[in-house]
């Protein structure tokens, strides 16, 4: 399932009257951190020249959440940050991989957002944590984060990373 499809039936499930389009935008603006709502889930990544893949709880997403009252239409934009590899020297900024488990996840949290925000809903108990797939180990890198790098990965909550390179880091380890 993507991810724009479970967005349409959580809107759907929520009752929700007006229209919502949920729109991917990876040049999302941030200059103002305060006007967007913020997630962070679990991801997993791996480096597109080495192959080296690694998870993280640190895998921040943001979300600008706007409704034209007048048209009846909702617009969410929303930008996933990215992550390099720590070991290539010129890296690229890599996309995540999230389950579809943590993708029902964040985007109950944001239509539960929607909701409050929007349609007087009070609902601030509901919002689910990501499902955690590895045992932690290790602080967040964060001068390999994209997040990290705009000044957006300041909370305290999650910040574990783990090597998933499989049996060569156990050896090593
Ligand atoms: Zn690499
Ligand atoms: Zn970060």
């Amino acid at each position: 399932m993507s991810v724009k499809s479970i967005f349409n039936s959580e809107i759907t499930k929520a009752g929700i009257v007006h229209d919502w389009t949920l729109i991917n935008d990876p040049n999302l603006c941030i200059h103002n951190p305060k006007e967007f709502y913020k997630q962070k889930t679990v991801a997993r990544f791996q480096c597109s020249s080495c192959r080296k893949s690694w998870q993280t709880d640190m895998c921040l997403i943001c979300f600008s959440v706007t409704l034209n009252k007048r048209s009846g239409q909702g617009t969410v934009l929303m930008r996933i940050f990215r992550q390099e590899c720590s070991k290539c020297s010129s890296s690229t900024l890599e996309d995540p991989v999230i389950s579809a488990e943590n993708m029902s996840r964040f985007i109950g949290n944001l239509v539960n957002y929607i909701q409050r925000k929007f349609y007087n809903k009070s609902n601030e108990g509901n919002e689910l944590k990501p499902h955690v797939y590895y045992h932690s180990d290790g602080p967040h890198d964060r001068q390999h984060c994209e997040a990290c790098k705009h000044g957006l990965c300041s909370e305290t909550d999650g910040g574990q990373e783990q090597d998933n390179t499989g049996t060569q880091w156990c050896i090593l380890a």
